[in-house]
């Protein structure tokens, strides 16, 4: 009987330390800030609550970094961290900060569009917090984040989630997903008020271009592709052709116009932008990936995905043995992190050379490495190091 009570306490004292080390665990991943250094271009750092002041002190207010030539010329919004448990398009986001330089006209980033879902990692995945990225003066750390708002932000969920305005019926789950909340409503859950702030910037600002940056599974059709808003299908139907006969593998797809709260849909709906959405490959969250670890997100390499490829039941290239040649001649084994930043931002530079071409009004000039430099340097090369960096260009993210 004593020894019965002795054992409960253990075995409560036990969980009581367990629970100690996984909340410190989640305490770090939450306040983890990332660092980057912005380019000379850069001119302002603004909060995401400037245009919706109900997000100001929540965990859904977020950095937005303008980088202004002060001469005419179109705008840009690029939005990376949609979904951050796809993390290569926050990194995208932060390779063109540090790099990119301003002509003519105006450009917006928010690197990490959806702050409160990049403070944990998917529920029931077991999957490491962090990635780095090697450089030549040291490590650069950040996050693996969720695909949806944190539940400490947006809690419960309801049966089903009807969406704003339209009323279709999504999945519960869908409602704490930043590309399902479009265009948003002011007053909305914390998602939906984040989805009506980034419409009310693009408004505001009278935003020419839209990006919004994501990875893929590579079972979901929609991978290694742009998605287009009507308006904007000639320029990713150019872009596409571009980029595949010159560079890298690039689909193009109509958005569906059944489809509610993704970006592609409703930005372009409600705002006068120029929507494109699109994928790299992503194997780390392929249903059947193996081990879910840091290298897995870094080479994307992964034998069981490689399995499926055999089986024609992937959408994109991959091979992990022989590799895949691009047009440029690289050999492309896996998906890696260099293969997927290098999409993402000659993805950019490919689409809104084609705007300039369809609209010289909304012409730009604007430059930073493409995926030629980035294949040839690696991602790390773009990266600066903020110890030597001058303090004001300096942020945490
Ligand atoms: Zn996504």
């Amino acid at each position: 009987m004593k020894n019965a009570v002795y054992l409960k306490i253990l075995f409560l004292v036990l969980s009581g330390i367990l629970g100690i080390l996984g909340g410190i665990e989640f305490y770090e991943l939450r306040h983890y800030q990332e660092t980057v250094v912005v380019s000379e271009d850069f001119t302002e750092r603004i909060m995401l609550s400037t245009y919706l002041p109900n997000l100001e002190g929540t965990w859904g207010d977020t950095p937005v970094y303008v980088f202004d030539s002060g001469k005419p010329g179109g705008s840009m919004l690029i939005c990376g961290g949609t979904h951050p448990y796809e993390p290569i398009t926050t990194l995208a986001a932060y390779v063109i900060m540090e790099n990119i330089k301003v002509e003519t006209g105006k450009v917006y980033i928010i690197p990490v569009s959806n702050r409160s879902a990049a403070t944990l990692g998917m529920r029931g995945n077991g999957y490491p917090k962090y990635y780095s990225v090697e450089t030549a003066w040291g490590k650069q750390t950040y996050r693996i984040g969720d695909r949806e708002t944190n539940p400490l932000d947006q809690w419960p969920d309801p049966y089903t989630y009807v969406h704003y305005p339209s009323g279709q019926n999504l999945a519960y789950q869908d409602i704490r997903n930043l590309n399902r909340t479009y265009p948003g409503r002011p007053d909305g859950t914390l998602t939906e008020r984040i989805s009506y702030a980034i419409m009310e910037l693009i408004r505001t600002e009278d935003i020419d271009i839209f990006f919004d940056f994501h990875e893929a599974s590579l079972m979901y059709p929609v991978v290694s592709t742009y998605v287009a808003h009507d308006r904007a299908m000639d320029i990713g139907m150019m872009a596409a052709m571009m980029l595949s006969a010159t560079q890298f593998p690039m689909k193009i797809e109509a958005s569906p116009k059944n489809l509610r709260g993704l970006t592609h849909r409703e930005v372009g709906d409600f705002s006068n932008t120029l929507a494109l959405l699109m994928e790299t490959p992503q194997p780390f969250i392929d249903r059947v990936a193996g081990r879910m670890t840091e290298a897995l997100m870094v080479d994307g390499i992964d034998e069981f995905v490689q399995t499926a490829a055999e089986k024609g039941l992937v959408y994109c290239d991959y091979d992990i043995h022989e590799g895949f040649t691009d047009a440029l001649g690289n050999v492309i084994i896996g998906a890696p992190l260099d293969y997927r930043v290098g999409r993402h931002l000659s993805g950019t530079l490919e689409a809104l050379n084609w705007m300039g071409m369809f609209f010289p009004e909304k012409a730009m000039s604007v430059s930073f490495p493409g995926y030629p430099e980035i294949m040839e340097n690696g991602t790390g090369y773009y990266l600066h190091d903020p110890s030597k960096a001058d303090k004001s260009r300096v942020f945490q993210n």
